[in-house]
């Protein structure tokens, strides 16, 4: 079912017995999503988006769900997925915030000056200031109100640090920035072009498994046949990448491969991350 949010859009849907809510941000909030899993007891949020006021519209979503949110998740460093925090922070004061440890120090180091940095670039449209996880997420399973989970930890992927967290009762993957929807680019801001090859080639093996849908960090949820696009995607970027010495070079020649692919814009502002034109 997809329902209308007053900004973004709500896709709801019950996986083998586990309602999940995907909220997509409209396109100027990059359709960066946040996951709402549905337990016995309560709500456990993945992601807070990206611009401030998208925030206010999952945490009002949330809220008209009529459920305690019992914990919020952080997928990875980036702060299209982390800037919200501070708003599902305020709305929500009694959620404990966790993240992997490398991914609290990260915003901790770096946070202040990464929202600076995203206001001046966006026109004031994200946190003033950081609102850091207050709980170490532990890798492994765990049962949270009924739902088992499953967090894993992968460096050198789409971000330095991710998570990737299975429902195994609802063989849903959640993948957050690692896989992205059919004919979309890819975010290239770091490097690690090999690395993150070797994790989608890993998460094939889930298919195998009965795992039949993946909640990614931009768009709708999306099955296990967008991966090997995404690979050859990453390949090619790769290839790109070496023969560029500089962003625009390296923009260019990405859009000019895959022309009819969305996201021309998410190239542009990448490939500045990716040469360090933006650092962090
Ligand atoms: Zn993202």
């Amino acid at each position: 079912m997809t329902t209308q949010a007053k900004l973004g859009q709500v896709t709801t849907k019950d996986y083998r017995g586990v309602t999940i809510h995907t909220y997509k941000s409209p396109e100027e909030g990059l359709y960066v999503t946040s996951q709402i899993v549905e337990t016995d007891d309560g709500l456990v949020v993945f992601d807070a988006v990206f611009h401030t006021r998208h925030a206010e519209d999952l945490a009002d979503y949330i809220a008209g769900l009529g459920k305690p949110v019992n914990r919020i998740v952080l997928s990875h460093i980036h702060p299209d997925h982390w800037s919200g925090l501070s708003v599902l922070h305020q709305r929500f004061p009694q959620a404990p915030i966790y993240a992997l440890p490398e991914i609290i120090s990260y915003i901790k180091e770096n946070g202040q000056k990464i929202l600076d940095a995203r206001n001046e670039a966006f026109g004031n449209v994200v946190a003033k200031t950081p609102t850091l996880p207050d709980h170490e997420l532990a890798v492994g399973a765990q049962t949270i109100g009924g739902v088992r989970f499953e967090f894993e930890r992968q460096p050198d992927g789409e971000s330095d640090w991710q998570t990737i967290v299975r429902l195994p009762d609802a063989r849903v993957v959640m993948v957050f920035d690692l896989v992205f929807p059919a004919e979309h680019h890819l975010f290239t801001v770091a490097s690690h072009f090999d690395h993150w090859i070797e994790i989608l080639e890993a998460l094939k093996g889930d298919a195998a498994k009965g795992y039949d849908t993946l909640m990614v960090g931009h768009g709708n949820p999306v099955g296990y046949d967008v991966i090997d696009g995404n690979i050859a995607y990453l390949r090619k970027a790769k290839d790109i990448h070496a023969a560029n010495s500089d962003a625009e070079s390296y923009a260019k020649a990405l859009k000019d491969a895959y022309p009819s692919y969305y996201g021309g814009g998410w190239v542009d502002f990448s490939s500045l991350l990716l040469y360090g034109i933006i650092n962090p």
